[in-house]
Order: structure tokens, then sequence, then C-alpha cells
């Protein structure tokens, strides 16, 4: 049997040839490949997908949350909040900017930021008293939203800036209306395995604040003012390509009918595999865009041997994350040694299935099939 690929980027190229080629040959014609009209016109498609009132494209996720964070001006000895249960890019750009971040443990069973625990870290912070409580990243892991109405209210009492993290979840609703406009500033990313990536690096901005959005759109040149050779802020080159942007373009056209293709894998993976494993606890009054469908299994031998009996049978698997980030050894030094079991339990017996819009009932049944032998 052939395997089952993990994501399928080339059935998804297969289906949009046409606009891809279309869109494409526009960048080649007019040769403006840096902020080119593409660009202004993904900003405004992805500003109304999602309700914000500006988007700014930027040259990766992990560039937008830096330039965030350099508009805010954040830095030594201020703490960010985060969770341990994610991907890198979320802790790097704190250190990267000085600050230091603070991990804060996850919901076992949506694996989303633990608003209690946020608010227990934030008091020992305040306790320490070295650092000054300044900004909270939280994160939409997997494809579905954080707990954005009681995460901002704690941000609110303690007075931090919110930035929100959807590289994983751009397109998920929470309380029927799109993330994009929960916290002060929301960053996305279009890495081509995310739910809207591109053939390269790219990333966004969405910011409701007139302010910020200038600020977001300098600080990506350089920092330039009205003309190029005016310098008013530290900035970096953080564009976004045109070609990356029309690949976007051509890619939202089908977007909305592949979140509700996600959707229905994940529906079949839950009745087929919820009597047998822990499947993902929906959040509450939300949908999700289906990143990632990550199901627990009993203990770390367990995913072990399911791990390697799926591939065997050619149905790969993937394990985000193997390790929290309190744990990495680039982080170690900079935690405060608290304990976070929920995340450190997760590493251990997560296991991410194969999920696309391609996925097709067949193959389907036959990770389920194999998820069903390999427990039982
Ligand atoms: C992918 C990802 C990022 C970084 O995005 P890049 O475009 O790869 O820089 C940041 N945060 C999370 C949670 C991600 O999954």
């Amino acid at each position: 049997m052939t395997a089952i690929p993990f994501i399928d980027l080339k059935a998804q190229q297969a289906r949009i040839a046409g606009e891809l080629r279309r869109r494409l040959d526009g960048v080649l014609a007019h040769c403006q490949f840096i902020l080119g009209p593409e660009v202004a016109e993904l900003e405004t498609e992805l500003a109304t997908f999602c309700g914000a009132k500006h988007c700014v494209a930027v040259s990766s996720g992990t560039d937008a949350i830096q330039i965030a964070f350099m508009a805010e001006g954040i830095g030594p000895g201020d703490a960010v909040f985060l969770p341990a249960f994610t991907y890198t890019a979320t802790a790097e750009v704190p250190l990267v900017l000085g600050a230091t971040p603070v991990f804060v443990d996850v919901d076992p069973r949506t694996f989303q930021m633990d608003p209690a625990h946020l608010g227990r870290r934030i008091a020992e912070v305040r306790r320490g008293g070295k650092l000054r409580p300044r900004a909270l990243i939280g994160v939409d892991l997997f494809g579905q939203p954080a707990d954005w109405p009681a995460l901002s209210a704690i941000a609110e009492r303690e007075g931090l800036f919110t930035l929100d993290d959807l590289a994983q979840s751009f397109g998920c609703t929470l309380h029927g209306r799109p993330l994009g406009a929960a916290a002060d500033a929301t960053v996305t990313s279009f890495f081509p395995s995310k739910p809207l990536g591109g053939y390269g690096d790219g990333g966004a901005l969405l910011t409701e604040s007139d302010e910020r959005a200038a600020l977001y759109r300098s600080l990506r040149t350089h920092g330039e003012g009205t003309s190029r050779y005016e310098v008013l802020h530290t900035g970096m080159n953080g564009r976004l390509d045109s070609l990356q942007a029309a690949v976007l373009l051509a890619k939202l056209t089908v977007f909305r009918d592949e979140l509700a293709s996600r959707e229905r894998v994940a529906r079949y993976y839950d009745s087929r595999l919820g009597n047998a494993v822990m499947t993902p606890a929906r959040v509450p009054d939300s949908t999700s865009a289906w990143a990632i469908y990550a199901i627990l299994l009993r203990d770390a031998a367990m995913r072990q041997h399911v791990q390697a009996t799926l591939r065997a049978d050619g149905v790969p698997t993937a394990i985000y994350y193997p390790r929290p980030l309190h744990l990495q050894p680039a982080y170690r030094e900079h935690h405060d040694d608290a304990r976070l079991p929920v995340s450190e339990d997760l590493a251990e017996r997560i296991l991410a299935l194969p999920i696309h819009p391609y996925l097709g009932t067949a193959d389907m049944a036959r990770v389920c099939d194999c998820v069903l032998a390999a427990v039982s």
C-alpha cells in the first residue's frame, strides 16, 4: 500500500493550478517583487476575512511576533507570559529582544493555555520583584482558539500587552466570530504546512489600532518614515514577497472550503476513535482550523507502539511537541524551575494523525483501522 501523505500540498496545487499560474504570471509581468500590488490586495483580503481593521503582511510568523514586540518596546526586565506547550518561535522572540519568557501550563483536554495558572504565574513574578509583568502571548494551538475571554480579562487587570499567536489557527472562530481581533495584536504564519500556507516563509500582523498598524509598516521596512531615506525607528527587513502574496491569494479562493474539509476529517476521526483513545476536546462555542489533530495515548510506551505500527502500515504520524519549552536546553536557564505537569505529561503521550483537506474516505478509514488495531 502506498503511504498516506501527512499533508498533501500536491493535491491542493493541482486544484488551484489555473488561478496559481494566473497570479504568478501577474507578478512576473509587472516585476514589482517587493511590496507589489498583490501584497496590498492580500492584506485587504486577510483583514476582511477575520474582521480586523488592519493587516500588515511580513516575512514570517516569527518576524511578526518580533515586530509586534519591537513596537511595544519590550526588552530587558520585562516578563512575557506564554504557554510551555507550543512551537519554539513563541519563546524565542522575547529572548532575542532581551525579555524573559515565563512559561505557563496548559489545559489537559484542550491543550490551550490555562488561565488559572497564568494568574498564579503573574502573581509569582510580582512577588519575586525582579521582572516587570509586561506582555502575554496567547497561542491558539493546533487550530483551536485559546480561551481569549479569560486571558484578556487577566491581561487587562494586570496591565499586560496581549499578543494572539494565531500561527496555527488562522481561520478558526470563537463565539461565532473569526479570530483576529481578540488581542491588542494578532500574528499569523504562512509557513507551507500551516492551514493557510505559502510556498515559502511568510506571516502577517492584524490589529485594530491605527498607530500600531502604521508602526508595523514602518518597522517591516527598516523603520522608514514618509520617505525612504528617513529612518524613524530601529526596524528590520521583514517584508512579504509579492510572489508569496500571489500564492496566498490563489489559495484563499479555496480556503473556506478546505476548512470545511478538515472539519469533516476531524469529525470522522472523533467518531471512529473516540471510544478507544482520547480525541481532542473542543474549545466550547468555537470552530477549529485543524492544523493538527492530536490524540492522547495511555503512556509513552503505548505511543511508541502506535507510532511504529502506523509507520509500518504507511501511516505517518508526528509528535507536537516531544519536549515542552521550559525543558529545552536553550530555554532551561531562563526558566524559574516551576513544574508544568500538564505540558510535561502531554509531551510523553500526544500523537498527531494525518489531517488535510484532501484526505479521502478510504485513507481516513485506513488511519482509524490502524490506530484501533494498534491500541486493542
Ligand atoms: C509556525 C509557528 C510560528 C512561527 O511561524 P513562522 O512563519 O514559521 O516563523 C509561531 N508560533 C507558532 C505557534 C507556530 O506554530
